[in-house]
């Protein structure tokens, strides 16, 4: 395999962007999209150098959006803010996180933008984000609905019904937002995956759903995958 993924040190056979080899590049499909809703990404550093960071990939498709990074050192976290005016709302299944489609329901006919802030990273990080990030206590926490259609995936997850940080946010544009915001998302995080497996021979080229670039070099099949493809499971953001 070429150019085995090697801790957090830049790579330069990665596109600075997308963090996929430069002939895989997947920045065409991951253009800002214009919604109401104002994404907050909370990631710990470590996740957010991570090529397998699917929450930093959900702020490049979305207009507005942010990455807040915490456990810098030497430095203050990023400070986790929202636009005036708006409904904070933390995506994560704490105890007393209700459905966001069941919230959803209950608002008025017009309500106030949401800010939605979703935490990332493995699953003991993601845990930290609301008790340990100023102002997310006290705010509403919702879930989205758990089972996935495809099965394609960067990190193995615990349970079958868990979904990658980019595929939650995903779910929760599309009840926020509408299907256009969702299916948006869903072909990022498709388009990467696909290219990401595709890539170290965990997937073939007939089972690509998505599109593969011309002149993109597949490696072939590995016995195993790469360190970063083999660290804890992501953060279940579904409801169980
Ligand atoms: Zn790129």
């Amino acid at each position: 395999m070429r150019n085995r993924i090697k801790g957090l040190a830049p790579d330069p056979l990665r596109c600075p962007r997308c963090r996929l080899h430069t002939d895989l590049c997947a920045c065409d499909v991951l253009r800002p999209m214009a919604v109401a809703t104002e994404l907050v990404v909370v990631a710990h550093r470590y996740e957010v150098r991570k090529p397998t960071s699917t929450g930093r990939l959900a702020v490049l498709c979305l207009q507005g959006a942010r990455l807040c990074r915490r456990g810098l050192h030497g430095a203050q976290d990023d400070p986790v803010t929202w636009g005036p005016g708006r409904t904070p709302l933390l995506l994560f299944p704490c105890p007393g996180a209700i459905p966001l489609d069941a919230w959803r329901a209950a608002q008025p006919t017009s309500p106030p933008p949401v800010a939605l802030i979703v935490p990332d990273g493995t699953w003991r990080q993601a845990k930290r984000v609301r008790r340990r990030v100023p102002g997310l206590a006290a705010i509403t926490a919702v879930t989205v609905p758990g089972a996935h259609a495809d099965g394609v995936r960067l990190r193995q997850p615990t349970a079958p019904n868990r979904l990658a940080t980019l595929e939650a946010i995903a779910r929760a544009f599309g009840i926020l937002e509408g299907p256009a915001a969702e299916a948006h998302l869903m072909h990022a995080f498709r388009t990467v995956v696909e290219r990401a497996l595709w890539s170290n021979g965990r997937l073939s080229s007939a089972e690509i759903t998505t599109s593969i670039p011309k002149g993109a070099r597949q490696d072939g099949p590995l016995s195993r995958g790469p360190a970063s493809l083999r660290d804890e499971p992501p953060p279940t953001l579904a409801t169980p």
